[in-house]
């Protein structure tokens, strides 16, 4: 068998960062074998100019939404947004797999090994189907009345069934794609203000032990909807012909309102959180450890300053001990699909440094992710026996290109 080795100015090891004089070596499918010092990894040892780092895991992405791309313009802020991407609809479907087909290769060539992916069609199967990426579909549930609920699930349900037998096709056949074996659909609800009680109960059901995600708090009218009822939201129900809130009014904050539907063992992702008070991370800290559910902070900074210029509160997230990992969000609210990007972004944030220093910031990246999309058994960090493939990222530019 032979070997490949390769050492880069500095290694992440998913763990941890080492300087130069490290080598990882694997063999030729990209399996790791060992990390051993350059004096010990014997001959034709591979120098490379960058830091390598096991293949990034998106954990939110809408690969659907890629013909959105310089579509709705940056910092219209969440509502004037949403308005844009549910009105912007008859697309030319060839331009929309062709947009797909394009992002799909961007992620991959950029160094994404896995992604957590939001859809409400099965417009992405046939390219996930023969895809090198690893996916975890977020087959995702709108619904904003009970007396539809249970017709909007069944919807749905036929959408993940369709996701489910193109990945079946690939699967055998003469080009059959064994990879495909580990993707995994689930459903999952889009967010509070668009799923009604009813809806968020038959999810519940539906989702025992599944890795799930939900979008939380991006603009502050989602916890307003909750407490009183009204608020910029209203604008978004009436493209629907809805003219009051369909929720009940709780008088508490959104995720207040929501989280307590969900009880049956899930891992559950909240997406974007760029507005959520410290008061609601000790509450929902607090109902996870109670009620049976896990949760991951998946922060996607390049798209909350692309929609809202505004960051989550990152500081937060790490004193209160959250399980954080990154995403890129779609190209309807990003200037590209790179998660080296986000590692920039949030090492741009003020007064992070000592709290998120780089190595920590690749750990969301990377091997928190993994452990999240439960794949860290294969993904996610250079441990030997794993195959996470190896993504060499440039600090002057924070571009990123997939070298394993
Ligand atoms: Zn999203």
């Amino acid at each position: 068998m032979s070997f490949q080795k390769f050492q880069p100015d500095e290694l992440f090891t998913g763990h941890e960062l080492l300087g130069t004089g490290y080598v990882l070596i694997t063999d030729e499918q990209g399996t790791v074998d060992a990390i051993v010092m350059e004096e010990d990894a014997g001959d034709n040892i591979q120098r490379i100019h960058g830091l390598l780092s096991p293949g990034f895991i998106n954990c939110h992405c809408h690969l659907e939404l890629s013909h959105l791309k310089n579509v709705i313009p940056p910092h219209t802020g969440l509502i004037e947004f949403l308005c844009s991407v549910v009105t912007k609809r008859n697309f030319d479907p060839a331009v929309i797999q062709d947009a797909i087909v394009k992002a799909e290769k961007e992620m991959w060539d950029n160094g994404i090994a896995a992604v957590g992916d939001i859809g409400n069609t099965a417009d992405t199967a046939d390219v996930k189907s023969k895809s090198k990426i690893r996916w975890q579909n977020f087959v995702e549930v709108l619904g904003f009345t009970d007396e539809k609920a249970q017709e909007n699930v069944e919807f749905y349900r036929s959408v993940l069934d369709q996701m489910e037998k193109i990945r079946s096709r690939s699967l055998s056949g003469p080009n059959s794609v064994p990879d495909r074996h580990r993707d995994r659909s689930t459903l999952v609800p889009h967010a509070p203000y668009s799923v009604s009680p009813k809806t968020f109960r038959l999810i519940n059901q539906l989702t025992k032990d599944q890795v799930i995600s939900i979008h939380n708090q991006e603009h502050p009218a989602e916890d307003e909807l909750y407490k009183t009822g009204g608020g910029d939201y209203l604008k978004l129900f009436k493209i629907f012909g809805i003219n009051q809130s369909p929720f009940p009014v709780t008088g508490l904050s959104s995720i207040r309102s929501c989280l307590p539907y969900f009880n049956n063992g899930q891992t559950i992702f909240l997406i974007h959180n760029t507005y959520m008070p410290e008061e609601d991370i000790t509450w929902t800290n607090d109902y996870a450890a109670q009620h049976n559910v896990k949760l991951i902070y998946c922060l996607c900074p390049n798209a909350n300053l692309y929609i809202e210029n505004k960051l989550p509160p990152v500081e937060l997230f790490i004193q209160h001990g959250c399980q954080l990992v990154l995403g890129t969000d779609s190209y309807s609210s990003n200037w590209q699909l790179s998660i080296a990007k986000e590692v920039q972004a949030i090492l741009a944030v003020p007064r992070l440094g000592s709290v998120a220093p780089l190595v920590e910031v690749l750990r969301w990246a990377t091997i928190n992710g993994a452990k999240a999309l439960q794949w860290d058994r294969d993904l996610g960090s250079f441990d030997k026996g794993k195959t996470p493939g190896g993504v060499l990222i440039d600090k002057n530019s924070w571009t990123s290109q997939r070298l394993i």
